[in-house]
């Protein structure tokens, strides 16, 4: 009897060991819409982060950063308890504490706190706000939508001009344009409180008559009366259909809005910015007044019936939001760009990167003392200002002179032991294959004249 339960016993223990053992070596992969930015596609980011980080100087945006967690009270304020991005999705916990909190779904709620909390209204105004960072949203994973994605976001508090939006645009614009991507602008006003009271009791009548509340959405049907603007960018074509004959804002806008909406337009006509009146456009936060715009590449601003799939970015107006956040009342306005989809677009068009890899010196070796000294001669050298390579780690000449050539090195200096008992190095032109000795104590001196204007 007890050979017999040991034998089970044992069977068991065994089975647990299998499992464990197979468990261990079950690889991982990242989590649905989460993305690994791999070597290669770097060169994407460090170009399209030095245009934003270049462009928001220019225009004189400061830079800031904000904590990916927030509470979550913070965006059903801000956002709005029932826009998707909220009701749907965000993602949120209580924490060890017992906090509510929730990873960011954009950025203006965080920047708005920022202000609000740092009492930035004390500051000279307004207060530009340049920020670059991810935003998590659980939405339906596919091309071009992700559930953690990056945003260049800028924002401008304490400027009620139209001016302000009218500069917006431009970096945004611009940002597209010396990235090689053409853009057009869809833009749209929105009123105040004021002109939407008057708009909203039309678009109501208007949804309300005979046969068309049957072909909306079943989302559409519960936002008729909570929010009748939304309905005009719901995605789903039946409700697109319904909406082509629908009252348009423009047409309710009180004259401070209309005068605010046509001087805007007349800056984009002077800057030659291209733009398209869309009376449809409302974007689908809360918290938005007078300038609404989006940013599609020319020729898919119709394509894509999910406008919000293919946009490149989007922003406008947010007059009231500050003070809804419990600041003193500040007229704001921002953009915020998805970073992957522009960089997708660069990868589809094939938009040439020019790589910053210039006149760059690799510093090869030979033996244990020609390492030991190339150590030093490599801080020297960095120190100097060069910008400068190595392969420490590699003894043959041969493989390091192969990974100089593969990272495009201008120059290779090789340190052996000969040259260490005769005071010189080799100074190899990689283009040419031709290789002087110089004079070790003049190295620096030599490299200054070949590569002047080039150094880090
Ligand atoms: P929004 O904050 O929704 O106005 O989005 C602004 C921009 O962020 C969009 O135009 C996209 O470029 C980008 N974006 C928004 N949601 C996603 C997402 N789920 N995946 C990738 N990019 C996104």
């Amino acid at each position: 009897m007890s050979r017999k339960i040991n034998k089970k016993v044992i069977e068991k223990d065994l089975k647990k060991e299998k499992d464990f053992r197979v468990r261990r070596s079950e690889k991982y992969s990242r989590l649905r819409g989460m993305k690994d930015i791999l070597f290669d596609e770097y060169k994407y980011w460090n170009l399209v982060l030095k245009k934003a980080t270049d462009l928001s100087a220019t225009y004189s945006f400061s830079h800031i950063d904000t904590p990916i967690l927030e509470k979550l009270d913070l965006f059903e304020r801000s956002t709005g308890k029932e826009t998707d991005i909220v009701s749907k999705e965000m993602y949120n916990f209580i924490d060890k504490s017992g906090d509510r909190v929730a990873l960011r779904p954009e950025a203006t709620p965080g920047l708005v706190r920022a202000y609000v909390e740092h009492g930035m209204f004390n500051l000279p105004q307004p207060v530009k706000m340049f920020w670059l960072g991810p935003l998590f949203r659980h939405e339906k994973p596919q091309s071009g939508r992700l559930r953690q994605f990056n945003q260049y976001d800028l924002e401008m508090f304490g400027d009620p001009s139209p001016v302000a939006d009218a500069q917006l645009i431009l970096v945004a614009y611009n940002f597209f344009s010396e990235l090689q991507i053409d853009v057009q602008i869809q833009i749209n006003s929105i009123g105040c409180k004021e002109c939407r009271t008057e708009y909203g009791k039309k678009l109501l009548d208007y949804y309300k008559e005979r046969g068309k509340r049957a072909k909306l959405c079943v989302d559409c049907k519960k936002r008729i009366t909570k929010n009748p603007m939304r309905l005009l960018d719901c995605k789903e074509p039946s409700c697109q259909s319904v909406r082509e004959d629908a009252p348009q804002i423009v047409d309710f806008l009180c004259d401070g809005c209309r005068e605010h909406f046509i001087k805007v337009l007349e800056y984009l006509d002077e800057l030659d910015i291209p733009y398209n009146l869309n009376p449809f456009l409302v974007r689908g936060l809360d918290y938005y007044n007078r300038t609404v715009f989006e940013i599609f590449t020319v020729g898919e601003e119709e394509a894509d019936a999910d406008k919000r799939q293919s946009a490149l970015g989007g922003g406008g107006r947010y007059d009231e939001l500050v003070e809804l956040m419990g600041g003193r009342p500040t007229p704001a306005c921002g953009f915020g760009i998805g970073l992957e989809r522009v960089i997708n677009k660069i990868k589809e068009k094939n938009i040439p990167i020019k790589e910053d890899k210039e006149n760059f010196i690799f510093l090869a070796q030979l033996g244990d003392q020609g390492k030991r000294k190339a150590f030093a001669l490599f801080e020297e050298l960095r120190k100097a200002g060069f910008k400068i390579r190595q392969a420490f780690t590699k003894d043959s000449l041969k493989t390091q002179l192969e990974e100089a050539d593969r990272a495009g090195a201008k120059y290779t200096l090789i340190l052996g032991q000969k040259e260490l008992l005769d005071g010189t190095i080799i100074l190899r032109d990689m283009e040419s294959g031709t290789q002087e000795v110089v004079d070790y104590k003049k190295i620096i001196f030599e490299l200054n004249k070949r590569i002047e204007g080039n150094k880090n």
